[in-house]
């Protein structure tokens, strides 16, 4: 089922997108070399439990998952892409972290991540990440009212495909709305013209993601993070928008400076 939000789910989204930007904008500023993938699971859960919102993880229990995932953000480093499960490690100089979140505030989900390299950063991994920042925006500046999800998509593909990099189709984009993952499905490649039609009040989270030199993913023994098989650099960009008469709201930016 496809959920549409009325006038007044849309006010309590923009809520819970601001406080998924503000949480993001807060870890990626504490996250330096040193600290701990702990800590910040920890600093989020505060941040979650402060604001009156619930976790979309920690109860979390999918069929690609292995139980529930039991944290409240999702940190994965460097060839580990997606799902990565908080573990005691401390971040070292050079290492590219992606920060992946999702909650319920006033019964209205949320969901973003961010890659970022903590110290100094490899110009390589610096164009990982920017290739995935521009298929995200390629992405968000065609799905207004009216387009099809395959404009979506395909603005999505076009981008990673033009740089070089060849799309994993297993995960994606989704609606988003009462809970975290609903329909439809946002491939991150596809054809223009297809697909289900974009409405006011339909929200998405876009997720592009890339590796460096394959499309391949092999889950961690953890059971839940997910790496390249090549062991390359990966890199990953979400937003929640909502679809409004005229346009596309971006729910979950960083608060402004
Ligand atoms: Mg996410
Ligand atoms: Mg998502």
């Amino acid at each position: 089922m496809i959920e549409i939000l009325d006038d007044r789910q849309v006010e309590r989204a923009r809520a819970t997108g601001a406080l998924v930007g503000a949480i993001l904008a807060t870890m990626r500023e504490r996250a330096t070399v040193g600290t701990n993938l702990l800590e910040i699971d920890a600093w989020t859960k505060a941040m979650i439990e402060d604001a009156g919102a619930t976790s979309c993880y920690v109860d979390y229990e999918p069929s690609f998952g292995r139980g529930p995932f039991g944290h409240y953000i999702c940190t994965s480093v460097n060839d580990a892409v997606l799902h990565g499960l908080p573990h005691d490690r401390a971040l070292a100089d050079g290492d590219l972290l992606t920060l992946d979140l999702a909650v319920v505030l006033g019964g209205v989900a949320a969901d973003s991540a961010v890659s970022f390299v903590v110290g100094t950063p490899a110009p390589e991994d610096e164009a990982l990440i920017a290739v995935t920042e521009r298929a995200l925006a390629s992405a968000i500046s065609v799905a207004g009212p009216g387009a099809k999800l395959g404009d979506v998509s395909h603005a999505i593909g076009a981008v990673l495909e033009g740089a070089g990099y060849s799309v994993n189709t297993q995960f994606g984009g989704h609606g988003i709305g009462s809970t975290m993952h609903q329909d439809p499905h946002v491939a991150n490649t596809g054809r223009p013209g297809r697909g289900y039609t974009l409405r006011p009040g339909l929200m998405l989270a876009i997720e592009p993601w890339v590796m460096a030199d394959t499309h391949r993913l092999v889950t961690d023994p953890d059971g839940w993070t997910l790496r390249s098989e090549t062991g390359c650099r990966t890199a990953h960009s979400e937003h929640t928008v909502v679809v409004t008469e005229d346009g596309v709201d971006v729910l979950t930016l960083p608060p402004a400076a």
